[in-house]
């Protein structure tokens, strides 16, 4: 983990609200694992800049290029409005890579990557890391509401514009206006019952926790492992505040003798710290107190 401050490249609208932000560190950048995440100043030491918040927001690393990550984020509130505002050469406070990274799969294991909206960029992250490690064996599903909202798949279209076409990666949208007409699940359990590797699948998501709800149900009735990486409000990011923690399942499904034995610590988990990846039957994916 560094406390560093990085310098701006780029911040462009994707449209609808959806911004690319790519910023250079060298510190952030040697220590990415995909499904890590930073704690990025919104502009708190721009001179001249927007009054911004004083703490800082948490996003998932979607790319790393050299000595330049990227961050796509959407404008929900008055921390990414400021981010919004950030221009090419600002300075940037850059707390991280911080959290746990997703457990690779094995070798002939297929790895089934589910990402909705602005869940998408932590797949980009690792399907950049199983294309570099050679691990040909994984698909990508990436939904969105509609075509307005098209601007969360540019990780996937700059790279991987081929697998776009041959079917590897799927676009899909709720309104049927790009791809796919539906959801993630659906378009894998699709494309699933056309066969699946003798080696197996492991799936990864990141998306709403209505999302992420429905992956982990589906992956227990199928017997498939799953990660899924929660966006929780998180005020910190280094296990101070406890804003982001989500309660173990393990407590939640206990007896009262094993709940009794079972320490505040052992129930509720800091994704900070503990996650934001987590074994999707090890927590429980409730709602609590996300705002978007
Ligand atoms: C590990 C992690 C990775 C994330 N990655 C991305 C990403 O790649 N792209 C993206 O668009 N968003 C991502 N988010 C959500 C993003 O952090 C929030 O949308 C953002 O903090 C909202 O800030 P705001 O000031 O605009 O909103 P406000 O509502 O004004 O924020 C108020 C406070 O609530 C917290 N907060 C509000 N919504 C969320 C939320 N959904 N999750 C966590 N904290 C929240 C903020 O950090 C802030 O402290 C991620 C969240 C987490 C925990």
């Amino acid at each position: 983990m560094h406390e560093t401050v990085a310098t701006v490249v780029e911040n462009r609208e994707l449209g609808s609200g959806v911004w690319l932000l790519r910023l250079r560190s060298s510190a952030v950048c040697s220590d990415h694992e995909p499904g890590r995440f930073v704690m990025l100043g919104t502009g708190e030491e721009v001179a001249g800049g927007p009054p911004s918040p004083l703490l800082r927001r948490p996003f998932s690393i979607q790319r790393v290029q050299g000595d330049v990550f990227e961050v796509l984020y959407r404008v929900v509130g008055v921390g990414t409005r400021c981010m919004s505002e950030l221009r090419p050469t600002l300075r940037v406070p850059v707390l991280g890579p911080l959290g746990n990274a997703f457990t690779l799969p094995q070798p002939g294991e297929r790895a089934v990557l589910l990402g909705g909206g602005v869940g998408i960029p932590p797949m980009v992250a690792l399907a950049d890391r199983l294309s570099a490690l050679g691990h040909g064996e994984w698909r990508a599903y990436l939904g969105v509401s509609s075509a307005a909202d098209s601007g969360c798949f540019v990780g996937f279209e700059e790279r991987y514009g081929a697998e776009l076409s041959d079917g590897r990666a799927l676009r899909a949208t709720m309104d049927g206006s790009v791809g796919f007409a539906g959801n993630v699940i659906e378009a894998w359990l699709r494309d699933r019952a056309s066969g699946i590797p003798q080696g197996g699948e492991r799936v990864y998501a990141c998306g709403p926790m209505p999302m992420l709800r429905a992956v982990a149900r589906t992956c227990a009735e199928l017997d498939v492992p799953a990660e899924v990486s929660v966006e929780t409000m998180m005020g910190c990011g280094v296990g101070i505040c406890m804003g982001c923690v989500i309660e173990n399942r393990t407590y939640a499904d206990g007896t009262a003798a094993q709940r009794a034995c079972m320490s505040p610590y052992d129930r509720w988990l800091m994704a900070c710290t503990k996650g934001p990846v987590f074994g999707a039957q090890s927590v429980v994916l409730d709602d609590g107190g996300l705002l978007h």
